[in-house]
């Protein structure tokens, strides 16, 4: 038990509209495959994933066969899709945990059917990721009615699914997207030809969620908006940044409390190696917060943080465990005191997007480094 005051509030109400508002955004045709990889995007995979299961997601998307298992041995029943494949060895526990593997190579299928002949289990189904051009896992198109023909005549193995995954969903005119998506179309023309007859056909992150119906098939796979964020639409002439009406609240908020205050001189200089100095008289805070709780070295004199509402900036260097910010302009500042990092503070706002384009990232990145160190608790 650690009583050093840095958490990260979840708010499992956020999580739960953010996913009715997805449903509301799709309608009832297309089931939701949650993706709750990287322990949900760092909110916490079982409290994240029960909820979800409540309001009726019916599947969930993860990395590793590890993280199937958390969340079977949480209670966890509904489908879960490996959508990384599994490694060498893994077998076994997919199909004992009922796990649904993402397959494009032909060693999967030999290892999963052993598994398979082994556990006496017969058609367990597999779903078959395509790489339409993102040149990242799936297998090519030319390579897919050899793949095909093999899963076809497999008694242990059955084709319930078949999916892609987007390069730039968010860039409307891009012209990758455009030939992706026409790819997966050519691929599901063909499905015939190719001797299986997958139920479920997917292709859809959040931004294809938010601005391509087209791909919307009978899942999606919405991973970030359910934590309430959304990479801006662009390409789409008068869509700018649009969300389409989707309304998302961000689910993680992210917190402090003030351990140290001292007031200092013009001139002094602040943290390691002398990077700020003082321009004048002023009131600094330490904050018990760094880099090894996943605050980026790259805000240190550049990020900032609200204490009583107002925004008090960080200045000199992110430490491994400390962070200084100065609170010259805020009165009644004390040791104590509540600091936001990420999340609304008395109507002011800091949002993972101010943090991530500070260190030239995305909120994906910001969220899931925010270390283990630092407890979740989860509020309504
Ligand atoms: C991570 C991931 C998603 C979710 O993407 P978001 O942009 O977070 O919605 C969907 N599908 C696959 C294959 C993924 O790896």
């Amino acid at each position: 038990m650690s009583f050093r005051p840095t958490w990260a509030e979840v708010s499992l109400g956020a999580l739960r509209q953010n996913f009715r508002a997805i449903r509301k955004h799709i309608g009832e045709g297309p089931q939701i495959c949650a993706v709750v990889k990287a322990d949900a995007y760092g909110h916490g995979i079982v409290e994240c994933a029960r909820v979800l299961e409540a309001e009726s997601a019916g599947w969930f998307g993860v990395t590793s066969t590890d993280e199937g298992i958390l969340l079977r041995e949480a209670g966890i029943r509904g489908r879960i899709l490996l959508m990384t494949g599994f490694w060498h060895g893994d077998q076994e526990d997919v199909i004992r945990y009922h796990l649904t593997p993402a397959m494009w190579e032909p060693w999967q299928i030999e290892l999963l059917e052993e598994a398979a002949r082994q556990a006496g289990a017969s058609k367990f189904p597999v779903h078959i990721k395509v790489d339409t051009g993102m040149t990242r896992l799936g297998v090519s198109t030319t390579d897919l009615p050899a793949l095909c023909e093999r899963l076809a005549n497999s008694r242990e193995l059955t084709v319930e699914g078949i999916f892609s995954h987007l390069a730039s969903a968010e860039v409307l005119d891009a012209e990758d997207a455009t030939q992706q998506i026409a790819e997966f179309e050519r691929v599901l023309e063909n499905l015939g030809n190719l001797k299986i007859s997958p139920n479920l056909i997917h292709m859809a992150n959040s931004a294809a969620i938010v601005a391509r119906p087209g791909t919307w098939k009978n899942m999606v796979r919405p991973g970030l908006a359910l934590y309430g964020y959304c990479t801006p639409i662009r390409g789409g002439r008068g869509r700018e940044g649009g969300t389409a009406g989707l309304e998302l609240k961000p689910v993680l908020s992210w917190k402090t409390r003030v351990l140290s205050l001292r007031d200092v001189c013009e001139g002094r200089a602040v943290g390691y190696n002398a990077t700020y100095i003082t321009h004048g008289p002023a009131r600094l805070a330490v904050l018990p917060v760094g880099y090894a709780d996943g605050l980026d070295r790259q805000l240190s004199s550049r990020g900032r943080v609200l204490i009583r509402g107002q925004y008090a900036p960080i200045v000199g260097i992110v430490s491994m465990d400390l962070t200084i910010v100065d609170v010259s302009g805020i009165a009644g500042v004390e040791v104590g005191d509540e600091v936001t990092i990420l999340g609304k503070s008395e109507g002011a706002n800091i949002n993972a997007w101010e943090y991530a384009r500070l260190c030239a990232t995305i909120p994906y990145e910001v969220l899931c480094r925010i270390s283990k160190r630092v407890p979740r608790r989860y509020v309504e």
